[in-house]
């Protein structure tokens, strides 16, 4: 078998290598210092197009593999890991939209992160569900046209500039009950297991999201991460 480079791939390597010896050194140390970071490389990048390589060509990226990706990373990561980082997890998630999300979601979503218009995140780690996925207890509950997410989730890369997120949660399909306390009964009996949180403030207020939820356990993802510009969207 051929392991060898084609002639396009080469022509990243270098590419993606000349964009970051001439971007990343003279601002990195600063940005280390003061943990921050100048969005306008990103965007520079995105521009050039090695954001989102993998991304198919009818939502905005260029149609390549995620081996491509990997050799855009290897490139930024070898002159700057903390820079290359910040470029290039801007698309973290949109893997996962390319398999599964629907086509609306697709176009709307997809080529905003490779015009460098959106930065996105995936938030699946939870307090007490790490490597143990399964353990997360994120609710995501049908509201009408609506969904309201319950949980806490930490880690999430991006979470506090993200534009949007892509959430790891339990679906619960549930009737919109009319009062609150159907609500919770019902919210109950679909519930796996453990005390499911209690939604009747919500319900009975028509409040959009609950500023925090009334169950101890449990806290909008809003108020955690203060990501005001992050807003939810499932599939
Ligand atoms: C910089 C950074 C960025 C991150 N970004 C994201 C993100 O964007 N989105 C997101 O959802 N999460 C993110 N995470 C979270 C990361 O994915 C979790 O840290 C990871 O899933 C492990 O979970 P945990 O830290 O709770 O460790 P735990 O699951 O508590 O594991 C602790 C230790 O126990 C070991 N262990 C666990 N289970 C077993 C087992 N069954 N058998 C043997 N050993 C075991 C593990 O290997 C580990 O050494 C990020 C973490 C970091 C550090």
């Amino acid at each position: 078998m051929d392991f060898s480079l084609n002639k396009e791939q080469q022509d990243i390597i270098k590419a993606a290598r000349k964009f970051a010896k001439g971007e990343f050194p003279d601002r990195a140390l600063e940005f280390d210092r003061a943990e921050t970071f100048d969005l306008n490389i990103w965007k520079k990048a995105c521009e050039l197009g090695f954001v989102g390589v993998f991304i198919d060509e009818k939502y905005g990226g260029a149609g390549y593999g995620f081996f491509e990706h990997c050799l855009i990373n290897e490139e930024f990561w070898a002159v700057e890991p903390g820079m290359a980082m910040q470029v290039l997890s801007a698309t973290f998630g949109s893997e996962l939209l390319l398999l599964y999300a629907n086509e609306q979601q697709k176009q709307e979503l997809l080529p905003r992160l490779t015009l460098g218009e959106a930065i996105m995140g995936t938030a699946i780690t939870e307090p007490d569900a790490g490597c143990d996925v399964t353990g997360a207890v994120t609710t995501a509950i049908r509201d009408g046209s609506a969904w309201v997410i319950n949980g806490t989730k930490m880690f999430a890369t991006n979470g506090n500039v993200a534009d949007f997120l892509r959430y790891f949660a339990e679906r619960i399909r549930i009737a919109i009950p009319p009062t609150g306390d159907t609500a919770s009964s019902s919210c109950q009996r679909t519930h796996r297991g453990t005390p499911p949180p209690k939604y009747t403030e919500r319900w009975a207020s028509g409040r959009p999201i609950p500023p925090k939820s009334p169950c101890g356990t449990f806290a909008c993802h809003w108020t955690t991460w203060s990501a005001s510009k992050a807003r939810a969207f499932i599939n």
